[in-house]
């Protein structure tokens, strides 16, 4: 290997590091618990979030916006720093290892995106905006209403999700069938190209409201919790979406944001 080749590579690197490192603005976080420390975004006079479609109720085109109810938990923040969410779409692989958050894509990730020890390594969270677990959604009437009763059939699964993680460490016996975003693993199911599906249980629940032909048949008690996600290190923009959300939870908003997305959900 000739230092011929190595030059480019160094230049390469170094313009990535200015690329990732360069931030155009700078914004004062309010005067939040944390003693206004300063919040730098990735654009000026935006508040850009990693996000992938579509996840509804928690985030999905309607028309040409993006909808949702993490749209609208974000919007909170953004409103409070005084800029505009700007929905970057991406797969969720990069937004739940961190590199995009690392490489400047976004500012924050939101996307019904469970809190992990291994996701944690990678990125930091929010404290918790929201309580899931996995469910099963299988066409109604059907037998499967347990891993168990999945033996030998075909289970879809969403790329990347704690619901894959779930359905591979439970599901002996089964084969799950990956796919790439929500929307294509819920066709499947319907159009029975596998015989069920796990994935959240807010993004079920919501479905089978729309295609009654479906049935959540069973809830799994996994405990989980969304955060909102930043850069590993970002202090400063991760204690405003706790002040913003703590804010909103005591004066009523993330109350009425709740009945906004969820009307069919059992009072938390
Ligand atoms: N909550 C699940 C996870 O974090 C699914 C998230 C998603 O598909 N957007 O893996």
């Amino acid at each position: 290997m000739s230092a011929r080749t190595a030059l480019p590579l160094v230049t390469a690197v170094t313009a990535l590091a200015i690329l990732t490192t360069g931030c155009t603005s700078t914004k004062t976080a309010g005067s939040g618990a944390s003693g206004g420390s300063e919040v730098t975004l990735v654009a000026e006079g935006k508040l850009k979030t990693c996000t992938h479609l579509p996840y509804e109720p928690f985030q999905f085109r309607k028309g040409s916006e993006v909808v949702g109810f993490d749209v609208d938990i974000v919007d909170l923040v953004a409103k409070d720093l005084k800029v505009t969410q700007e929905i970057v779409d991406t797969p969720f692989e990069g937004i739940q290892t961190g590199e995009d958050l690392n490489a400047g894509k976004c500012d924050l990730a939101a996307a019904g995106m469970t809190i992990t020890p291994v996701r944690e390594q990678n990125l930091d969270f929010s404290g918790p905006y929201f309580d899931a677990t996995q469910a099963l959604i299988a066409k109604k009437g059907s037998p499967y209403t347990s891993l168990a009763s999945l033996k030998g059939k075909k289970l879809g699964v969403q790329q990347g999700t704690t619901g894959e993680t779930y359905a591979k460490k439970n599901g002996a016996g089964t084969e799950t069938v990956q796919f790439e975003d929500v929307a294509l693993l819920l066709a499947a199911v319907k159009t029975g190209q596998v015989d069920a599906a796990v994935n959240d249980n807010g993004v079920l629940f919501e479905y089978v409201r729309k295609n009654p032909d479906l049935a959540v048949t069973a809830e799994f008690d996994t405990g989980e919790k969304y955060g909102i996600g930043v850069r590993t290190g970002n202090t400063a923009l991760r204690k405003e979406i706790d002040k913003v959300v703590k804010a909103a939870r005591a004066d009523g908003r993330y109350d009425a944001l709740y009945k906004k997305w969820f009307p069919a959900a059992p009072k938390k």
